[in-house]
C-alpha cells in the first residue's frame, strides 16, 4: 500500500472514530455516495462555510447572499441544458468491469456534442485500468447524471422533477428578483451555498466524489467589457482565499485551464483550482467565464426579459457572468489531508491535526488535572460557564493529563486549559497549544483576551 493511499484511509478511518464523517445508513449496509458529518464534523463543516461566508458575502459591498429551495421549475434544467446535455463519459474495464471516467486519465481527448450530451473520443490515451491495472475498452458510453424525483401523490398524474444538479441555478432564476429589491449597479455577486445532487457512477474517494454535496457558488454580473477584468479579480480572490485563510499549502494547490475540447461551448474560458489529492491533482473549484448565455437561455425558456439598465451606456443589457463554484466536502476533505499529522514524542505516538484554529471543531478543552478533586473540578467547571458562551469547549475530566492532550491533539483542538493545584492559589491555568505542544500560565480573568484573537475568523 502507498503511503498516499494508506493517508487516506487513516483521515477515512480518524473520521468514523472521532466523530467527524460517517457513511450514511450504516445499519442498513450504507447508501454508495452519501455520508453524514457526525458531531465533530458539522462543526468543521459550518466553520467553512460560515468563513466563505464572511469572505464572500459580509465583506463584500456588492455581493448579496441567497438560499434556494432544492427542486425548481423542471424547465429551468431544460434552460440550462442538464435534460439534454449533463452527461459523464465512460469507458468499461474488460476485466474488472468497472466504469471509468477516461477525460480523468492521462491522454485521452473528448469532446461533447452540447445538443444531444454525446461524447465523442478524439484521441485515446491509457487503457489500463485505474482500479485493477486490465484493459479498458476504447468505446465511450454516456450517462445523463441529474437525479430525478416527482412531485404529486397521484399516479398518472405526477410530475418529473429535478434535485438541483448545480447549486447555482436558482441564482439565475433570482437574479431579477434580487435587482428589482436592492437596485445594484453592475458589477454585483450573488452568492449561494447549497446541495447539489448528482447520479456520479465513479464513486470511492470518500467525500471528494458523492452524490449529494455542498457547493459555494459566486455569480459576479458585470458588464461584457469589464469581464475580463472580473474574471482575473475573481481567480485572484479564489487563490488568495484558499492559502491566506483555509491556510492550503501552495505546492498543494495548482491551476489548471481547461482544454478547447473541455470547455463548455460558450465559455470565453475556465480554469480550476486543483487540489494535490492523494491520487494526483483533482478539482476543489471552477473558475467560469461564462458570457451571457445563462441568462439568455432562461429568458428564452421562461419568456421573462433578464435585461437590465446599463447606467453606463443608456440601454438594456443582458450582464455578463464570471462565476466561482466550489465543493464543500472537498474542501473539508483536502483540510483533513493538509493537516493530519503523525509524529513520534518521548517514544509514543502523537496524532494531531493542524487545523487553522478558527476552523478547529473544538476550540477549547477545559481538563482538571485531578478527576477526584472536587475543588479543581469545580473551578474547571466555572471557567467552562465563563468561556463557553465565546467558544466551542469542551469539558474532559477522563484518563490521564497526557491521554487527554492526545485525543483533543487527533480531533485539532487547538488550545488545552488544564486547571491544577496553582490554579486554586493564582487563578491561573495552564494553556497548552496544539501544534508546539509549548504550555504557559495565563490568569483566568485574561482567557478570553488571550484565546480571542487565534480563535476569531480571519477577513
Ligand atoms: P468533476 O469533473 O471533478 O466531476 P465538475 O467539473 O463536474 O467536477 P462542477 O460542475 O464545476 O464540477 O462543480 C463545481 C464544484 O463542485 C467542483 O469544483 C467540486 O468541488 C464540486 N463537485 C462537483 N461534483 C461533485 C461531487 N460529485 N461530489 C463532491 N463535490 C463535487
Amino acid at each position: 500500500m502507498s503511503s498516499q493511499n494508506s493517508l487516506m484511509q487513516k483521515i477515512v478511518s480518524l473520521c468514523k472514530r472521532k466523530g467527524f464523517v460517517y457513511p450514511s445508513s450504516e445499519i442498513y449496509g450504507g447508501l454508495a455516495g452519501f455520508y453524514d458529518y457526525g458531531p465533530l464534523g458539522v462543526e468543521l463543516l459550518n466553520n467553512l462555510k460560515r468563513l466563505w461566508w464572511k469572505n464572500t458575502v459580509h465583506e463584500r459591498e456588492n455581493v448579496y447572499g441567497l438560499d434556494g429551495a432544492i427542486l425548481m421549475h423542471p424547465k429551468a434544467w431544460e434552460a440550462s441544458g442538464h435534460v439534454a446535455g449533463f452527461t459523464d463519459p465512460l469507458v468499461d474495464c474488460k476485466d474488472c468491469k468497472s466504469r471509468v471516467r477516461p477525460d480523468k486519465l492521462e491522454g485521452w481527448k473528448l469532446k461533447k456534442d452540447n445538443q444531444t450530451g454525446n461524447w465523442q473520443i478524439l484521441e485515446v490515451g491509457a487503457t489500463k485500468c485505474p482500479l485493477c491495472g486490465g484493459e479498458l475498452i476504447p468505446e465511450v458510453r454516456q450517462f445523463n447524471i441529474l437525479m430525478e424525483t416527482s412531485l404529486g401523490v397521484i399516479e398518472g398524474q405526477k410530475t418529473k422533477a429535478y434535485l438541483k444538479g448545480e447549486s447555482c441555478q436558482n441564482i439565475y432564476l433570482d437574479y431579477k428578483n434580487v435587482v428589482e429589491s436592492f437596485s445594484p449597479k453592475l458589477p454585483f455577486g450573488i452568492a449561494q451555498i447549497g446541495k447539489a445532487f448528482r447520479n456520479e457512477i465513479t464513486l470511492g474517494r470518500f467525500m471528494f466524489k458523492t452524490r449529494e454535496f455542498e457547493q459555494w457558488d459566486v455569480e459576479y454580473f458585470v458588464q461584457p467589457e469589464e469581464a475580463d477584468k472580473a474574471y482575473k479579480e475573481w481567480k485572484e480572490i479564489r487563490w488568495n482565499w484558499y492559502i491566506k485563510n483555509l491556510k492550503l499549502s501552495a505546492g498543494n494547490l495548482r491551476w489548471r485551464q481547461h482544454s478547447n475540447e473541455e470547455r463548455i461551448f460558450y465559455a470565453t474560458d475556465a480554469w480550476d483550482i486543483d487540489y494535490k489529492y492523494p491520487w494526483g491533482w483533482d478539482e476543489l473549484e471552477g473558475l467560469h467565464h461564462r458570457g451571457n448565455y445563462d441568462l439568455t437561455q432562461h429568458e428564452k425558456f421562461s419568456g421573462t426579459d433578464l435585461k437590465m439598465f446599463n447606467e453606463e451606456t443608456g440601454q438594456k443589457i443582458l450582464p455578463w457572468i464570471i462565476e466561482a463554484s466550489g465543493g464543500v466536502g472537498r474542501t473539508f476533505l483536502a483540510l483533513l489531508l493538509e493537516n493530519y499529522h503523525e509524529e513520534e514524542v518521548r517514544g509514543r505516538k502523537r496524532i494531531y491535526l493542524s487545523l487553522p484554529p478558527y476552523l478547529a471543531p473544538i476550540q477549547v478543552a477545559i481538563l482538571p488535572l485531578v478527576r477526584t478533586d472536587k475543588k479543581l473540578t469545580g473551578a474547571a467547571q466555572e471557567i467552562l460557564q465563563a468561556l463557553k458562551s465565546s467558544f466551542v469547549v469542551q469539558y474532559d475530566e477522563q484518563g490521564t493529563i497526557g491521554r487527554r492532550y492526545r485525543r483533543q491533539d487527533e480531533i485539532g483542538t487547538p488550545f488545552c486549559l488544564t486547571v491544577d493545584g496553582q490554579t486554586l492559589e493564582d487563578k491561573t491555568v495552564t494553556v497548552r497549544e496544539r501544534d508546539s505542544m509549548k504550555q504557559i500560565r495565563v490568569k483566568i480573568p485574561e482567557l478570553t483576551s488571550y484565546l480571542t484573537p487565534p480563535l476569531s475568523l480571519p477577513q
